[in-house]
């Protein structure tokens, strides 16, 4: 029979510029966390760091426990293979494969969009919710699906993944769009990422401002600033309208940078029923409660708590 104290999960958010490893207890409260710098362009040393992090939780615990990863990109399903991280030292490698190695027990991993999603399905904003989408708005735009607690991940691995959709009911001056980096032109990332927000006041306005000036002038009655972040709200209305008639989803719950921008819950909501396919919208737009703790809460979670045997 295990001990209770053996009975935590490790979630491990391996980023660009910093690895963190956090350990849940069973009820969901935090127990040990670390945080290192990412060993920069170097695969195995960064296997090493994780492993070192899972080592450094289990002698301060007393035990061991489940590890989930999160991590920017995706394994592709047919080669097991890590593509689309930033941290492009990571491409192309066999990163569970490698991580089971040097843990030396199963790990689950999956993008960091998914770990935000399943986080605040979890116990976070859209705890008790059925079917939470995930939505993160930053320097990228990306997403995750929830579903009865758990991760929808298709047969590409890339259930939402709405940021390079096009923007929907695009009006005359929206289109074809700024160039993404993917490839088309006018995606959702490119008008509702930070970078996207300061781009189309730039070419609105004619002056060139961070997101969050634009926010902080908008809310102090500047007029091109506010319009600009009208615009910005009319657009992701129009997107998040794009997923409620797919997916249908309980809660929207929104993170990154610029989901804390408060008046987007209230305006956003307002405006959605032009374009959602319904007489009335019950679909809630929620903020965030973990925020930034929401990588590694999430990859905590990946893996269920053990029932005790
Ligand atoms: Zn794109």
């Amino acid at each position: 029979m295990p001990a209770a104290n053996t009975r935590f999960r490790l979630g491990v958010d391996l980023g660009g510029t910093k690895i963190e490893i956090l350990a849940l207890d069973a009820q969901g409260g935090e127990r040990f966390r670390q945080r290192v710098a990412t060993p920069q362009g170097d695969y195995d040393a960064t296997l090493r760091a994780i492993a070192t992090l899972v080592q450094n939780a289990e002698s301060a615990l007393g035990g061991s426990g489940t590890v989930g990863i999160g991590t920017p990109g995706s394994i592709s399903r047919a080669t097991g293979l890590l593509r689309g991280s930033n941290s492009v030292c990571m491409n192309g490698k066999p990163i569970q494969r490698d991580l089971e190695r040097v843990i030396g027990r199963a790990v689950r991993i999956t993008n960091d969009a998914n770990c935000f999603a399943l986080s605040e399905a979890s116990d976070g904003a859209g705890r008790g919710a059925a079917v939470v989408f995930g939505v993160i708005l930053g320097t990228g735009v990306g997403g995750g699906i929830v579903v009865g607690g758990r991760i929808l991940d298709g047969p590409n691995a890339i259930a939402g993944e709405w940021g390079h959709n096009p923007l929907p009911w695009p009006r005359d001056d929206e289109r074809p769009g700024a160039p993404c980096f993917c490839g088309h032109d006018g995606c959702i990332e490119t008008f509702l990422s930070g970078p996207g927000l300061e781009r189309d006041h730039r070419l609105v306005a004619g002056e060139t401002l961070t997101t969050h000036a634009i926010v902080e002038r908008a809310t102090q009655g500047d007029a091109a600033c506010a319009a600009s972040l009208a615009r910005y709200e009319e657009r992701l209305a129009r997107a998040l309208a794009h997923v409620m008639n797919i997916l249908d989803p309980d809660a929207i719950v929104l993170g990154g940078g610029l989901s804390n921008i408060d008046a987007l819950y209230v305006d956003v909501p307002n405006l959605w029923g032009e374009w959602v396919f319904s007489d009335r919208v019950d679909t809630r737009l929620l903020k965030h409660v973990h925020g930034d703790a929401s990588g590694v809460r999430g990859a905590a979670w990946l893996w269920p708590i053990a029932s005790q045997n």
